[in-house]
């Protein structure tokens, strides 16, 4: 985005600064002084930790073209200013106005889990036949979906967005800044359940993103989470006028399902799926979750016309956001799957089963952290974890923290050979170098401030 300074006033609903030079041009806006790029537009946004604006005229000597700056402030620094109330609430009207005028279609995805992988596959779909600007990495929330709009080129056609949330209302939040034309609710798992109290209130949560639709828009859902369906028909639920809705999942009750799943190696999965007759997908991911999210990916490529054949020409040049299910071998020859980055039941579910569809040469074996913010059935959700694990198909479950001695506990039940549960990462990491052979397979899963990537490193680094 290029615009002079008068022109982003009149976005942000801001004034320029006296000093300001009205038709200096700013390209691009970034919110973290230490990313700043020649001629950009630096939003100082205030933080629980530090406040942007205390870097805000180092900002302008440093090749920065302009700044916001948040009247409460103090005066502006000496240089291209434009005044705003809350530098916030104008970054979000900045991006709404760039987006109206530019007027792409817009995908927004939301969820418990997937939304990321979905988004991924949605934009390699797309990107077939359409300019598609997609969120990068996880900028999901009420500062990374502005940021994701501002950096999307002008001649855009469709902008995927994804849509993240912790709390009632921000979801709604996010799709006053941008309005999706078709919504995608890719699952309802328990993430935030601390913070929202229940299942039912995560879905009402999740649907918020229909209720911003533009009127006529698409809802594309999970169709084999009844609890979605169930809000839907709720008097307080208030979709847009003539929403069309679109079901995914693996009930034959829905639009898209699968018709055939050909599993492979573990490391690629291979299904068909009712809309696209016998024509075989080839996602480059394991695990029936995935085919999930490709389910959701189709529905969207079908609604803006996409056919078979160009939803298997994107599967084919699928790229994903680092970080999720990582397969990588180590020289002594251990098969390591990454899924460090965050964890859920759900996602913990869908993490246990690729481990367990997995080829081993030798044996399979689950690293397993704490769940965390699940409120107050934290321990029974580890149970259940622990409980549904194959003893056919995974021969040992080491954990790390206080919650996952209940899923070890659980785990040890239900017949899994070797169980150890430890509260130190170190003494884990100490059995693990030890326990692991070539050929086996092991599995890293946990919440992000379990860390657990520290262990997975001692197996990469090897002895
Ligand atoms: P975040 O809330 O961190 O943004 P996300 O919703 O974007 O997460 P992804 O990053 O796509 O989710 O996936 C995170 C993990 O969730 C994956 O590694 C995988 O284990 C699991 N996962 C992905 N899709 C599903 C699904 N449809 N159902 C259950 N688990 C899933
Ligand atoms: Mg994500």
């Amino acid at each position: 985005m290029t615009k002079t300074i008068e022109q982003i006033a009149a976005m942000c609903g801001g004034v320029p600064s006296p000093g300001a030079q009205l038709d200096a041009a700013v390209s691009g806006v970034v919110t973290d002084s230490r990313k700043l790029s020649p001629g950009c537009l630096f939003v100082p946004l205030a933080g629980e930790r530090f406040d942007g604006h205390d870097y805000g005229a180092a900002a302008l000597a440093e090749g920065a073209g302009g700044l916001l700056w948040q009247r409460d402030k103090g005066p502006a620094p000496e240089g291209n200013a434009v005044l705003v109330e809350d530098t916030l609430a104008a970054l979000q009207r900045l991006a709404s106005a760039y987006l109206k005028e530019t007027a792409p279609r817009v995908v927004g995805i939301t969820g418990s889990n997937g939304k990321t992988t979905t988004k991924d596959m949605v934009t390699a779909l797309l990107a077939t036949r359409y300019r598609v600007h997609k969120t990068q990495g996880n900028f999901n929330n009420h500062i990374g979906l502005p940021l994701t709009i501002l950096s999307m080129p002008e001649d855009t056609e469709i902008a995927v967005l994804e849509m993240g949330m912790s709390a009632r209302g921000e979801i709604a939040l996010l799709t006053q800044i941008a309005p999706p034309d078709v919504a995608v609710i890719t699952n309802i798992g328990e993430s935030h359940l601390l913070q929202l109290g229940s299942r039912l209130e995560i879905a009402r949560a999740k649907l918020e993103i229909a209720e911003g639709l533009k009127p006529g828009g698409l809802l594309i859902l999970n169709g084999d989470e009844p609890l979605l369906a169930q809000v839907m028909s709720e008097p307080g639920f208030a979709g847009p006028k003539e929403m069309q809705t679109v079901r995914f999942g693996m009930d034959e009750a829905n639009d898209d399902y699968p018709t055939g799943l050909l599993q492979t190696d573990g490391a690629t999965s291979m299904f068909t799926c009712r809309t696209l007759g016998d024509r075989t997908l080839t996602l480059p991911l394991p695990g029936m979750h995935n085919v999930i999210n490709a389910l959701a990916a189709i529905a969207v490529a079908r609604h803006f016309g996409l056919d078979g054949a160009a939803i298997t020409e994107g599967f084919g040049a699928l790229k994903l956001t680092g970080m999720r299910i990582e397969v990588t071998k180590t020289a002594a020859g251990v098969t390591l799957l990454n899924d460090a980055y965050n964890a859920s039941p759900t996602s913990m579910r869908a993490a246990l089963e690729v481990l367990q569809g997995m080829k081993a040469g030798g044996s399979r074996i689950a690293v397993l952290g704490d769940m965390l913010e699940l409120g107050e059935r934290e321990i029974e959700f580890h149970r259940e974890i622990g409980a549904g694990a194959d003893p056919e198909r995974i021969d040992a479950i080491l954990t790390c923290g206080p919650l996952s001695r209940h899923l070890a506990e659980a785990a040890r039940e239900r017949g899994i050979r070797e169980v150890h549960a430890f509260e130190d990462k170190e003494e884990l990491g100490d059995l693990l170098v030890r326990l692991v052979r070539p050929g086996d397979v092991v599995l890293f899963k946990a919440s992000r401030g379990m860390r657990l990537e520290e262990v997975l490193r001692r197996l990469q680094d090897g002895p």
